[in-house]
């Protein structure tokens, strides 16, 4: 082996993870973050006595996915904690179902039978099968369960081109069952269904279902990059915080080194930016790249964002018997996001309630909990006045969902798109990075090979599928594999 010498600009979980890989298999790797502490969106800091992620964070796979991989080959990651049933289904003014990571578990199925005994969420299975049948036929729908049950997971690259909406819509008549998809949908891509792709959906779906394993790292989601930085700086790797990269150098048609904004020439083999496609690009200068590429990627959109409350409390969250919620809006499935297109404050909204707390005691002093309250909100920095009264409102739903917190918030932190925007360096407040939508999903997503030689991109932006995190380290996985 070679040994190369590498400079990754970005301690996300793609960067992160991808830096400890090659440092692992013995070259020398250089680490650059621009934040004083690593992580990128997925961090944790000290508040008080408490810990709080920069966002609002459940893990699709855990151990079970592309992190488990990674850990299995730097020797070292996080310890992951999970509960059974693991989510609580909050149907607005009606009631709660708690569910098992898989739909079709018998707890989730009992869960879902209660809830249509009660009148709460009406399946409509008849119709829904007409549905499915008259759109796909006997041996489309028996192709798709069976696809579905694949062990190996399959990349619906069939699917790549079709909105979830459509595709959904074409099986499903119960309104109640595609409001849970399209919240469902929301959650996992951060676009509205008719966005977002299918291909990129069902994969995510099928995944985090095989896998069984919803789950928290212990110590918080910055220990997801924080444990692989501790394996790079052990195997040799350095990390320098608060180093901000300001330009590639390219020289004769390849990637030289990295200047920082001090000044210092960093030489390297190897560029890697988990900095996104976009600021990449602008790094080593528009006219190093063809003008097709550049167009290319001045043409792709970046997912919708989320923005969050987070209550630090007194006490225990009493009214929810698992640690994580959905909390969906009781308005028309086709209509539950219109507000981020239109720009309006909705009467309702669907919620992403996490306690990090209740997967981790030592998130919290003993005896209190931390509630951080998430709401999908556009991504466009000029929308920051609709996003406080997003917030606003989300506050007023929490009190109403859980009474107990009433008097019992010793601080409270609010983060938008700004704050994204600024812990990522890019143009918008994005939760994901590219947004996983037609046009832009499966094999018309960016690869991590740029046109410059010597350059590439790891991250959510490049390569790689699956849920946020998740999806940024599948995208290290499939680097490594080319570079090692
Ligand atoms: C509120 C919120 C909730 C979320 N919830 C979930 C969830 O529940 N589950 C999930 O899986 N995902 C979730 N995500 C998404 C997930 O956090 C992101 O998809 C993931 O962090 C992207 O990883 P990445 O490796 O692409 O890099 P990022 O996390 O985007 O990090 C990029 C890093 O590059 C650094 N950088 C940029 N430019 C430079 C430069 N010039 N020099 C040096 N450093 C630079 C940045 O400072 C940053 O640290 C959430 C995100 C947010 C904001």
């Amino acid at each position: 082996m070679v040994r190369k010498k590498v400079v990754v600009i970005g301690s996300g979980p793609g960067g992160s993870a991808f830096a400890a890989m090659m440092a692992r298999a013995g070259h020398k790797v250089t680490l650059l973050e621009k934040n004083g502490f690593p992580g990128g969106k997925c961090s944790s800091l000290p508040v008080g006595e408490y810990v709080a992620d920069t966002g609002v964070h459940m893990f699709g796979r855990g151990p079970m996915g592309p992190f488990g991989q990674v850990a299995r080959i730097v020797g070292e990651g996080p310890a992951w904690s999970r509960t059974l049933p693991s989510f609580t289904v909050r149907l607005s003014g009606k009631g709660n179902m708690d569910m098992y990571p898989s739909m079709f578990h018998p707890y989730s199925a009992l869960s879902l039978a209660k809830a249509g005994m009660r009148g709460w969420f009406k399946q409509n299975m008849p119709r829904n099968v007409w549905r499915a049948l008259s759109n796909h036929g006997a041996g489309g729908m028996l192709g798709m369960i069976r696809k579905m049950a694949d062990p190996r997971v399959p990349l619906y690259s069939e699917l790549q081109d079709a909105t979830v909406e459509d595709f959904l819509t074409s099986m499903v008549a119960s309104e109640d069952m595609l409001r849970m998809m399209h919240a469902q949908c929301m959650i996992t891509t951060v676009l509205p269904w008719d966005r977002a792709s299918a291909g990129e959906f069902m994969y995510i779906l099928s995944s985090t279902m095989r896998a069984r394993y919803l789950c928290y790292p212990r110590g918080g989601s910055g220990e997801i990059p924080a444990s692989f930085l501790r394996a790079m700086i052990r195997n040799g790797g350095e990390l320098r915080l608060g180093c901000e990269a300001a330009s590639i150098l390219v020289e004769g048609e390849r990637a030289r080194g990295v200047v920082t904004r001090e000044g210092e020439t960093i030489p390297a083999d190897l560029v890697v930016s988990n900095a996104g496609v976009k600021r990449t690009v602008e790094m080593a200068g528009r006219d190093n790249f063809p003008e097709q590429y550049t167009a290319r990627v001045d043409s792709l959109k970046e997912s919708e964002a989320f923005i969050a409350v987070k209550f630090f409390l007194d006490r225990k969250v009493s009214s929810m018997r698992t640690p994580c919620m959905m909390h969906i809006p009781d308005l028309p499935p086709q209509s539950m996001f219109d507000y981020l297109e239109d720009g309006s404050i909705p009467s309702d909204l669907f919620l992403f309630v996490t306690v990090p707390s209740a997967w981790d005691p030592m998130l919290a002093p003993p005896g209190k909990d931390l509630l951080i309250v998430g709401v999908p909100a556009p991504s466009d920095l000029g929308r920051v006045e609709q996003c406080v009264g997003l917030l606003d409102l989300a506050e007023r739903i929490a009190v109403e969902v859980f009474p107990e917190i009433r008097g019992h918030v010793v601080d409270k932190q609010r983060t938008h798109i700004a704050h994204t925007a600024h812990l990522t360096g890019r143009p918008t407040g994005e939760c994901i990075g590219l947004g996983q939508e037609v046009g832009q999903s499966g094999t018309l997503k960016p690869l991590p090979a740029t046109p410059v030689a010597g350059l590439y991109l790891v991250g959510s932006d490049a390569g790689g599928r699956g849920i946020g995190t998740e999806n940024a380290a599948e995208s290290a996985l499939y680097l490594f594999g080319l570079l090692k």
